[in-house]
């Protein structure tokens, strides 16, 4: 155990210096009560300056080169949407590194979002609607309980995460009854099968979901 000599306490626990006095101790130091965590080697904050500074140089060259040819192009264009995703990507793998249940819902939002913009501008929302969302959809709440149940996190936990997916995918029915979804059926088996869940939760674990849901508004 170490001593200070000036204070005449003996002091528990490995101290550089006196926690009264900020004095020199002596003796030996015992095992530190606090495990020692290890430095990531790279820092979210690291990361996120990292690609901030490819971002800028990317926009400067780009900015160089529509400049030297007195036009944005359409490649220009795309390079700038995708990198702009890319840098605030990173910014949520960064913020939400802890919480990997925030992050793939974050993550396939954005996906979400990405298909949505992309079908709408070049395709006309042929595949996004009809095809990719009812499938994300039905991704992202299977890994949500997987690796919820793998995190060994109670129902209680996670709940909130698998309302808010349930509410956001059956906004998928607005194509399919404005008749804008020509192949309706993923939509809606997606949509079903999702509803049967939440019907599931509502009615054998009301008390869990309510609970959360407590919890979550009085966070809010
Ligand atoms: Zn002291």
């Amino acid at each position: 155990m170490q001593y200070c000599p000036k204070c005449e306490i003996h002091i528990t626990g490995k101290k550089e210096c006196c926690p009264l006095c900020h004095g020199p101790v002596s003796g030996e130091p015992e095992k530190s009560p606090f495990p020692v965590l290890k430095k990531p080697r790279f820092s979210g904050v690291s990361l996120f300056k990292v690609s901030t500074f490819c971002l800028l140089v990317l926009l400067i060259s780009i900015g160089a080169v529509a400049l030297l040819q007195d036009e944005l192009s359409g490649w220009m264009t795309i390079t700038i949407v995708f990198s702009l995703l890319a840098w605030a990507d990173t910014w949520i793998v960064s913020y939400y590194r802890n919480n990997p249940l925030m992050l793939i819902t974050m993550e396939f939002y954005v996906l979400i979002a990405l298909c949505l913009g992309i079908d709408l501008k070049y395709t006309h929302l042929t595949w996004s609607v009809p095809f990719v969302i009812p499938a994300v959809f039905l991704l992202l709440i299977t890994l949500t309980i997987i690796l919820a149940r793998a995190m060994k996190m109670s129902l209680e936990e996670y709940v909130m995460y698998l309302v808010f997916d349930v509410v956001f995918s059956v906004f998928q029915l607005v194509p399919v009854l404005l008749h804008r979804n020509r192949h309706p059926l993923p939509a809606v088996v997606s949509t079903g099968l999702i509803l049967v869940l939440a019907a599931a939760v509502i009615i054998f674990r009301p008390k869990q979901l309510k609970n959360a849901s407590d919890k979550w508004f009085r966070i809010k």
